[in-house]
Parts: C-alpha cells; sequence; structure tokens
C-alpha cells in the first residue's frame, strides 16, 4: 500500500478502509510516510471529510500506535475532561485537582496549543520544572498516589496523535469533525479512563462556529467513546468571548490559581464547576448538579483542591514556590494598558481575534517545534456586558517586543464591538448531552 494511493484516494472523495488508514497512520508513527505526505493526506481529510466507520478506524489506528492502558487495579473508576479547544480555556488547570479533591481519580492526556486556540501542556509549562512526558509507569504511579496526572502524547501513548496534532497546528488542518474526533477520543480510549466530560466549545473562539456543528461533533465523539465501553458526556459551552480574562500561558495559570484559592472570574469559576460536577455525575459520586455542586464549592472555597493542585504540580517536577508566589512565573518584559477608545457596554469581543493575537505576540507557534513565549499574552479587563469609559483601561497587554505588541494593540482594538445600551452576556453552557 503506498502513501500516495491513499492520499489520491481521499483526494478524490473515497472511502478508505481500516487497513489503509492504519498502515498510513503506522507508517508515519514508524517514520517511514514522511510530514510532507501527511500534510496532504490531512489536507485531503479536510476537504473530502471521513464517514463514521473511517473516523472510528482512524481513532482505533492512533490508539494502536502505541499502548491501551487498563486502570482498573489502580481504581474502579477513572475520570477524565477533554476540550475541543478555546481562548482562554484554562479548566483542566481547575478541575482536575478540583474533582480528585472530591475523591475521584483524574487521569488525563492533554495537548499543545492548536490553532489559535492554547494548550494545557503549555500552560503547564509555565511552571519551572513541570514535566509533561511522563513514561507509562509515572502515569499509574502517580494516578495511584495523587489521584491526579496529566501527560502529554508519548512514545507509549498515542503517538500518532502526538506527530498528527503539531503538523495539524502549522497546516491548517485542524477544523475537521473526524480528525479532530479522533485526536480527542483516541488520547481518552488510550489512557483507560472510564468516564470522560467532553467540552464541546461553540461560536468565534472555537473550531465549532454553530451550535450545530458543535452537536455533530459531541454526538460523534460520545457515539466512539461509548462504542468501546466508556461512559461520555458533552458539555456544549460558549466561546464567543474568551473564557476568564487572561488568554497566553503563564497569565492563564495565575488565573487558574486565582480561581483554585475561591477567586477567579466569574464565568471561570461557574464553568469549572459545571465540568467537575459532569465528571462527579459521570462516576456516580453525586446524583444532580446541586449536589455535585454542594460536594465542590467548599473544595474551592476552603482551600481542598489548591492543596491537592501543590500536590500534583510537585509529584510532576514543578517548583510549587512558582504557584504559590505567581510574581516567580515567567513574565513579560512590557506590560501595558490599552486604554478604551470610547464610553459604552461591550458588546462582542471577537475570541479568534484575541487568540491569534496572543500566538502573534509569541504565546503559539507559527512552525512545528517552534518554542513558545511562556510570559506573553493578553488580559481582558472588560468583557461583554461589562460598562467602560473612554480612557478606562480595557486590556492589558504582556509582551516582549514593542513591533508586535503595535500589531497587537491595532488588532485587539478592532475585536471589539460597542453598544451604548445595556447587553447581556451570552449563556456559558448551550447544552448538556448525556
Ligand atoms: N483537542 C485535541 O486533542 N485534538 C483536537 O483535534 C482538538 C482539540
Amino acid at each position: 500500500m503506498r502513501a500516495v494511493d491513499i492520499i489520491a484516494r481521499k483526494r478524490d472523495g473515497l472511502r478508505l478502509s481500516a487497513e489503509e488508514i492504519d498502515s498510513f497512520v503506522q507508517g508515519f508513527t514508524q517514520g517511514t510516510v514522511p510530514d510532507y505526505q501527511v500534510a496532504a493526506w490531512l489536507m485531503a481529510i479536510v476537504l473530502r471529510g471521513m464517514d463514521r466507520q473511517e473516523t472510528i478506524d482512524l481513532t482505533l489506528a492512533i490508539v494502536h500506535s502505541g499502548r491501551q492502558l487498563d486502570l482498573s487495579d489502580i481504581a474502579p473508576f477513572v475520570a477524565d475532561k477533554h476540550s475541543t479547544g478555546g481562548v482562554g480555556d484554562k479548566t483542566t488547570l481547575v478541575v482536575a485537582p478540583l474533582v480528585a479533591a472530591a475523591g475521584v481519580k483524574v487521569g488525563k492526556m492533554s495537548g499543545r496549543g492548536l490553532g489559535f486556540t492554547g494548550g494545557t501542556l503549555d500552560k503547564l509549562e509555565s511552571i519551572p520544572g513541570f514535566r509533561t512526558d511522563l513514561s507509562v509507569a509515572e502515569f499509574r504511579a502517580q494516578l495511584r498516589s495523587v489521584g491526579v496526572v496529566v501527560t502529554g502524547q508519548s512514545a507509549d501513548l498515542a503517538p500518532a496523535d502526538g506527530k498528527l496534532y503539531a503538523l495539524r497546528d502549522v497546516t491548517a488542518t485542524v477544523n475537521s469533525r473526524p480528525l479532530m474526533a479522533s485526536s480527542v477520543m483516541s488520547k481518552k480510549i488510550a489512557t483507560g479512563t472510564n468516564g470522560i466530560v467532553l467540552d464541546v466549545k461553540v461560536g468565534r473562539g472555537a473550531f465549532m462556529k454553530t451550535e450545530q456543528e458543535a452537536l455533530d461533533l459531541a454526538a460523534l465523539m460520545v457515539d466512539i467513546g461509548r462504542g468501546m465501553g466508556r461512559s461520555v458526556r458533552a458539555v456544549i459551552s460558549d466561546m464567543n468571548q474568551p473564557l476568564g480574562r487572561a488568554v497566553g500561558n503563564a497569565v492563564e495559570l495565575r488565573e487558574a490559581l486565582d480561581t483554585l484559592h475561591g477567586r477567579g472570574p466569574a464565568d471561570l469559576r461557574q464553568h469549572c464547576l459545571t465540568v467537575a460536577g459532569q465528571m462527579l455525575l459521570v462516576a456516580g459520586e453525586a446524583r444532580d448538579d446541586a449536589e455535585a455542586c454542594a460536594r465542590l464549592e467548599p473544595l474551592l472555597d476552603g482551600g481542598g483542591a489548591w492543596a491537592k493542585f501543590c500536590e500534583w504540580i510537585a509529584a510532576q517536577g514543578g517548583d510549587v514556590s512558582s504557584v504559590e508566589e505567581p510574581q516567580l512565573l515567567p513574565a513579560a518584559r512590557i506590560v501595558r494598558e490599552l486604554p478604551a477608545p470610547r464610553n459604552g457596554t461591550v458588546a462582542g469581543v471577537d475570541a479568534q481575534e484575541v487568540g491569534l493575537t496572543s500566538m502573534l505576540l509569541g504565546g503559539g507557534r507559527a512552525k512545528k517545534g517552534d518554542a513558545v513565549d511562556h510570559a506573553v499574552g493578553v488580559v481582558l479587563q472588560a468583557k461583554i456586558g461589562e460598562r467602560v469609559e473612554k480612557g478606562q483601561s480595557l486590556l492589558t497587554l504582556h509582551a516582549n517586543d514593542e513591533a508586535t505588541l503595535a500589531e497587537a494593540q491595532e488588532r485587539l482594538l478592532a475585536a471589539y464591538t460597542w453598544s451604548d445600551d445595556p447587553v447581556s452576556p451570552p449563556p456559558l453552557t448551550h447544552q448538556i448531552v448525556t
């Protein structure tokens, strides 16, 4: 089976067999199919699509590129969550230790920044020393002893996803239902977790721009997960404006730390409670949202989630003093306030533009293998529905050079729309698919 023939079949809109998909994916993993052929294949999939069976076969091929863990000797139930990608989405940093503090073990494989969206691994690597390349033995041992572990794709776990993910990030091939579903679900299946809450983002700052697209993606992932014996639920959540106020890496981590101390922006706290609550429901640890919330809120406000977070960070080699004293985290050379250009109420903040601006400042990658600048980013002082007076701070920019800062300022101002009348913020949760 020649790689070029498999590319040509997908280019021509033909169905690929399980054998063709598997041979392509294993060839890429082993280095016999080069990046340029894979990039062409990915683009053919973006343009031609894949049906349900092809998507399942792609998911399985990615899982089979590495090992599939069985965690049943560690705990009867291990929970997991995964976001389809958003701007300012630092939910995992709060939810993983929060759910673990509630007594449900959380084992998770996360990703790096993808397109204009940020990545949990990049945010966690803002912490000096934090390791995201755990071996299988380390993953299992930490799940057992600490109850929460987050790693990246590795030579053992979904290696094909690690390689495909890095290529998709820089070849404009992220936005495809079969590629997203197989990427997300292969990671979940490989780690062997029992219950999965999918946070499917919808809106300007998400890959799914309409609620129907988000529902279709959610249904496909739930179908794949259930077919493989997992309990799966999906939260369809809003991503028209960034979640919380911070967008970047260390700036987002600082906001997550605030939230773990019972402070932090109200929308981020509420969203974390929703996702964590769904994880308790999927684990059978709460009967309804109200009961889940009553378990979780005291852990955020009383320090239980924070203590579990510190334990987690230390276990993965992170310098706990830098999260206890966040001024020790990477900081940008230039911190500049951008004043509001007018009096008015914020009617819109284009999340995609904010994500692209954070990348422009250095927070994301333009080419495979680029290093990210953990210090740069943007903090929104005003979001939809909030009133500001001309000259009041609208945004705080964290940058490391003046030229990109000037371009970022222009783009960010253009990302805002205004109203003279009151505006209601969008709902945080659109639907829950159970
Ligand atoms: N998260 C993933 O892991 N993969 C995608 O394709 C999108 C979001």
